[in-house]
């Protein structure tokens, strides 16, 4: 199935790919294999980079950013057009290749590419409204105006858990801000990078514009920290954990690069009693067991009036009772395994946690068997005590897993809310409007979230808005509204238009 796979997406004889290699995800002798969570089988092996490879490509970006950047915006989005077109005519094919290689059930895969057509029509509009401002001067016949300049080649660090869609936030923006783009995929998803930077080469190459969309694939000690540490390179943007933004930051800091952080979450959902509760359990059930618990945006907890905690938890429990559990490109399946089996130990060891710590394992908590041979587990639900302590809460486990919190007065449920390190996304599900605003409150007291929604879950944001976190996730924007401005850099300009020399506050130098 992945050589007529590998066939349509135009990568069969890509010269990275070596079929049949029997390897698993040890780097061994240069290679690596990709790994299908679902049965724990190699799909291909990939040959990644050396240091002599890397150099090559860093060389072939920063020649192709010249050329690129000559390019009128406008125009460098017909060629974004141009991409998002591929990518629609191969968007099932794609979203296939994501479901086999990272485990996620083929929606959410196929949903994935989708994503990243609409960011390409959305870059595609951008390129002709990077708009700077004019402002006036105080000193007359001058001119002030403010403009928005490209940036250089730029270096995309992505997570496996969306190989495709993170990639094209970045990548669709950066391209019509006059960037080149250097990709640096996760090595648990080397075939979604491979296909899909192809396709994004095949489109530029065929239009003039070779060494746009370069990609390097490696180790992060041989290639991760090359490119952290690169000059070339003035902005790094890395999406993954908290640990990894930790020290990319740091190193990127350190040569007083930029960064755009997009790292962990722990998102929780607040209930009220007045709220729909049909629409709250679909939002809960969806934002916790979607993509098995491994998105960045995942609800982990669930923080809900102590009137209706009981009821509502009787009900999620049934509905976590029919989720069905297996094979993530078969019909019907709604969760698929865990990336592998360190992630599925990492799920053992939170739930040990949790029963510890005084929760009560609601439903869940051990093993799926499928048959299957990858690491399947059941979508947990644990009752936090009643003092609503529970430390293990407090992490990111991205399995999953969700904690129930209860609470009296909704300052307390916002204080729970806000009461972890992550800032990622966060949801309230409330019947009145004073205390869905509340929630928003303009003040700051509300949510402390990067992403805040009303009557919906944590998962599933739109393209149309500046998607990222507060706190430890980093603080970067990506996406709609003007993330693009992290793209480019700024410039403000003055012109004297007239014939004397007047000096800003009125200082006299005669
Ligand atoms: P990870 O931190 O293990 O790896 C992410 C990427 O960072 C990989 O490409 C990895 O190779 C790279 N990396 C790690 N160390 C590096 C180094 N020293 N130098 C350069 N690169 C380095 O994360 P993961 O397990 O792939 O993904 C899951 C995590 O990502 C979760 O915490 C999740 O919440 C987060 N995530 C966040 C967002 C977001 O938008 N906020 C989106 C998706 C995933």
């Amino acid at each position: 199935m992945a050589d007529a796979l590998f066939d349509r997406l135009g990568i069969a004889d890509h010269p990275r790919i070596i079929a049949g290699y029997d390897g698993g995800t040890e780097v061994r002798d240069g290679a690596v294999g990709s790994v299908n969570p679902a049965t724990g089988k190699t799909i291909a092996g990939v040959r990644l980079d050396t240091a002599d490879s890397y150099e090559k490509t860093i060389a072939r970006s920063g020649e192709a950013f010249i050329r690129w950047r000559a390019i009128p915006a406008p125009k460098r989005g017909d060629v974004v057009r141009e991409i998002g077109n591929e990518l629609r005519a191969h968007r099932d094919d794609l979203g296939r290749l994501v479901a086999m290689e990272v485990g996620k059930i083929l929606a959410e895969g196929i949903g994935e590419v989708q994503e990243t057509v609409d960011i390409a029509d959305f870059a595609v509009g951008l390129s002709r409204q990077l708009h700077g401002i004019t402002m006036p001067s105080e000193r007359p016949m001058h001119a002030m105006r403010e403009q928005w300049l490209p940036l250089g080649p730029i270096g995309v660090i992505t997570a496996f858990n969306f190989p495709n869609a993170v990639w094209g936030w970045n990548a669709m923006l950066g391209a019509v801000a006059g960037d080149a783009i250097v990709w640096k995929p996760s090595l648990l998803a080397p075939l979604t990078a491979i296909a899909t930077n192809e396709i994004a080469n095949r489109v530029a190459e065929r239009l003039g514009h070779p060494g746009v969309f370069e990609l390097v694939i490696g180790t992060d000690d041989e290639v991760g920290e090359r490119m952290i540490a690169d000059r070339r390179l003035p902005l790094i943007s890395a999406t993954g954990s908290c640990r990894m933004g930790r020290h990319v930051g740091q190193a990127v800091a350190g040569r007083l690069g930029r960064t755009l952080l997009e790292l962990g979450g722990n998102n929780a959902t607040i209930v009220e009693p007045d709220a729909d509760l049909d629409l709250a359990l679909k939002g809960v059930v969806f934002g916790a067991v979607g993509t098995c618990g491994q998105r960045c945006t995942s609800t982990r907890r669930l923080i809900i009036h102590e009137s209706v905690a009981d009821a509502f938890c009787e009900k999620l429990v049934k509905a976590y009772e029919t989720v069905r559990i297996g094979d993530p490109v078969a019909e019907g399946t709604l969760v698929g395994p865990l990336i592998n089996e360190a992630s599925a130990q990492a799920f053992d060891q939170a739930v040990a946690a949790a029963k510890e710590q005084g929760g009560e394992i609601l439903t869940g908590g051990g093993r799926a068997e499928t048959g299957l041979g990858g690491a399947f587990v059941t979508p947990t639900v644990v009752r936090a005590p009643g003092s609503n302590d529970l430390p293990v809460a407090r992490e990111e486990t991205f399995a999953p897993i969700l904690y129930v919190f209860t609470y009296r007065e909704l300052d307390d449920a916002i204080a729970l809310n806000n009461a972890v390190d992550q800032g990622l996304s966060s949801a309230i599900f409330a019947g009145s409007v004073r205390s869905a605003e509340r929630f928003l409150d303009p003040s700051g007291a509300g949510s402390d979230c990067g992403l805040a929604y009303v009557n919906l879950g944590t998962s599933g944001a739109e393209i149309g808005g500046a998607f990222g976190g507060e706190k430890d996730t980093g603080g970067g924007r990506e996406s709609g509204s003007d993330a693009w401005k992290a793209y480019m850099r700024r410039q403000t300009c003055t012109t004297n238009f007239g014939e004397k020399f007047d000096l800003a506050q009125g200082i006299r130098f005669e």
